[in-house]
């Protein structure tokens, strides 16, 4: 499932190939995707510039200059393919800029979606209002966690993925922060302490830098910008590493079901 560093490294990859092209013809193959397209999608985008790319939680944002905002959300399997394209089996949307580049959104799985807000509805529609705060920004912090987390008897690793606390915590960068910051999964969100939450806060920054890194590192050999992070996935300490062995401790890595979702954790290294 694309994460907050995969929509991150979508954001960089794309950035400087469409800022500043305007979108000359565009092609819409299906009716819906989770949500319907908007109506008129096409005319909407045709002949507008693209001013800017930025990211909210996992949403890429395509800045246009007529005040519109085109969203992208990648569901559990959707990618962006740049270039000429074989077959459009699973492509529900392409665009084409003014100097012939190809833009394919493509999503077999259709958990995905695309629409288009106006610019002034960042904060306010219903796709965003409910967010958290970024990880990567300032305003995510030990004192901001304390707070939020003060009544919070869920266990500190679902506290973590809440994303109306902060966004882009996912399943995997939740269990890696924990090891890194030396805490156990299984304790309550409120009984973490201030040190424990600075240490936790510094370790979901670099893991998720890490991951961007990975991310944008890879792409730059590749003409599809696929948000792949296959090379982190070698850079695990828990996750998917259930009955192997910690790198630090040679504890073996055990696993436990938390809100539906699976944490792995080294019950020597975290306590
Ligand atoms: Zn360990």
């Amino acid at each position: 499932m694309p994460e907050l560093p995969e929509v991150e490294t979508i954001k960089l990859g794309l950035s400087p190939v469409i800022i500043g092209k305007s979108f000359t013809q565009i092609w819409q193959r299906r009716k819906n995707i989770r949500i319907d397209f908007p109506p008129n999608f096409s005319s909407i985008l045709e002949n507008t510039t693209i001013i800017d790319v930025t990211r909210r939680a996992k949403y890429l944002l395509i800045h246009l200059d007529n005040n519109k905002i085109l969203v992208m959300h990648f569901g559990m399997s959707g990618k962006i393919f740049m270039g000429k394209q074989d077959s459009f089996l699973h492509v529900h949307a392409s665009f084409l800029l003014n100097d012939n580049t190809e833009i394919h959104y493509y999503d077999p799985r259709r958990f995905g979606l695309i629409t288009i807000i106006n610019m002034d509805e960042i904060d306010s529609h219903k796709l965003f209002i409910n967010l958290g705060i970024e990880p990567l920004t300032d305003y995510f912090n030990a004192n901001y966690l304390l707070k939020k987390f003060k009544n919070k008897n869920t266990n500190i690793k679902q506290a973590l993925m809440d994303n109306n606390i902060a966004v882009g915590v996912g399943n995997i960068y939740a269990a890696e922060s924990l090891f890194k910051a030396n805490i156990s999964p299984l304790r309550p969100a409120s009984s973490i302490t201030l040190l424990e939450l600075e240490k936790l806060c510094e370790a979901i920054k670099i893991i998720l830098q890490n991951a961007i890194n990975a991310g944008g590192s890879s792409i730059r050999d590749y003409q599809n910008i696929d948000g792949d992070l296959g090379y982190f996935q070698n850079m695990h300490q828990v996750y998917n590493r259930y009955g192997q062995r910690c790198n630090i401790c040679d504890t073996i890595i055990d696993k436990v079901t938390q809100g539906g979702r699976t944490t792995f954790y080294c019950k020597t290294c975290q306590v």
